[in-house]
């Protein structure tokens, strides 16, 4: 082999690996043990797409300046930075932390087309995004305080 080859397959094996890394990210669990790791709130709203009352959660007049992450698999999911009042009643951000801190899906319940919000990591449920936000989204990412963590910047 000489040593363009070698380095060309280092550099293939390198790929995989980095794959390998990030696929195993995911945070996969069975109901049974989110029932168990989690409080029952935390559960009815996560895994089984519960919403909290508005104006009950613990975030959503709160100011703070840090990270909000997946109560779950404390994945980031939104900066303080982004976060905004609503007036909703639960904790509203115009953007996620990043393109890979959440996906989205479409919800038909309620009789209604709604897109609900699930974290990328685990597929915990956190709220809905409606397109009504301020600049320069225009989204309003409208999340349960119980699916979020917050940890404050040091
Ligand atoms: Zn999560």
């Amino acid at each position: 082999m000489d040593t363009k080859t070698q380095d060309r397959s280092q550099n293939n094996m390198q790929s995989v690996q980095h794959k390998a890394i990030y696929m195993s990210e995911k945070v996969v669990k069975t109901d049974r043990e989110w029932q168990q790791l989690l409080t029952p709130q935390q559960y009815v709203i996560t895994q089984k797409k519960g919403t909290e009352r508005p104006y009950t959660g613990k975030y959503f007049n709160f100011t703070g300046r840090g990270m909000y992450q997946c109560v779950c698999c404390a994945n980031d999911l939104f900066s303080s930075e982004t976060k905004y009042d609503s007036g909703t009643g639960w904790p509203t951000f115009w953007a996620p932390f990043s393109e890979q801190s959440i996906r989205t899906a479409v919800d038909h319940s309620h009789f209604k087309k709604r897109i609900e919000v699930l974290c990328n990591r685990c597929d915990a449920y956190l709220g809905h995004v409606f397109d009504d936000g301020p600049p320069p989204t225009g989204l309003r990412y409208c999340i349960n305080s119980v699916a979020l963590q917050f940890v404050a910047k040091k």
